[in-house]
């Protein structure tokens, strides 16, 4: 199996190490990410000036790596055109959770999704934080047991996985959680006393049953399965025409 690996916090995070350690051990893997951290950039690519790469030793003694100055998507998008034939896309693993509506703005996720838009599967992976340091020798194992359950399907072509900071062992299926936007604009001033704004997400109570907000709160590693297609079915099946 031939394992294209990214992430959005950079070529340096030690969650993208964590990512290709466990990868490795499911087939060859070539490491492809982004030079400085590019999180909340999104499904954006670079489509004004030309990017490169480098190779990036560093981290990564045993395994091929690459450093590339574009976001998420781009290094992709840069990785399946240079290396060719990846049976899978691996993004993560994010240092914090992508739940719910952090979808829309998630490198990560996108990273994976640029790889289904590429006829490539793609699995995102996240953990949650908290005021510790996330311990990646001990997520390490959860990680190997979640991928070698679905590594091998054939279908969904993407996937996003999220890891609580204290996993309890159990691996469950849920649905996105789409209630509520955990997205803040908070308004202050700068030394200057100009305004300024931080855009930022902060935790929301209410979850969805079955949702992955809520697997994830109760402990458990969560996997969406997730899908392209943004169509409301349930309208279009009621509507005919435009008069
Ligand atoms: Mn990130």
């Amino acid at each position: 199996m031939k394992i294209l690996v990214t992430n959005d916090d950079g070529i340096y995070s030690p969650g993208l190490a964590c990512l290709a350690r466990v990868a490795s051990s499911f087939g060859k893997v070539v490491v492809m990410a982004p030079d400085v951290e590019q999180s909340s950039m999104g499904h954006a690519i670079t489509a004004n000036r030309p990017i490169s790469y480098k190779t990036s030793p560093i981290v990564f003694q045993d395994i091929e790596a690459y450093r590339v100055n574009g976001t998420p998507a781009d290094c992709v998008a840069m990785g399946i055109h240079l290396f060719k034939d990846f049976d899978l896309v691996l993004s993560g693993i994010n240092m914090g959770a992508n739940l719910g509506n952090s979808a829309w703005h998630s490198g990560t996720l996108s990273a994976a999704r640029q790889a289904v838009l590429f006829n490539q599967r793609g699995i995102a992976l996240s953990v949650s934080l908290s005021s510790k340091e996330v311990d990646f020798a001990h997520l390490e194992a959860y990680v190997h047991k979640t991928l070698s359950n679905v590594i091998h399907l054939e279908k969904p072509d993407l996937l996003n996985i999220n890891f609580p900071f204290a996993p309890d062992g159990e691996i469950i299926w849920t649905k996105q959680a789409v209630l509520h936007y955990d997205g803040k604009v908070i308004a202050s001033k700068d030394p200057m006393g100009r305004n300024h704004y931080w855009f930022t997400v902060s935790p929301i109570e209410a979850e969805e049953k079955g949702s992955d907000r809520w697997a994830v709160k109760q402990g458990k590693i969560s996997i969406t399965p997730m899908l392209l297609d943004l169509t409301d079915n349930r309208f279009l099946d009621n509507e005919e025409r435009i008069h």
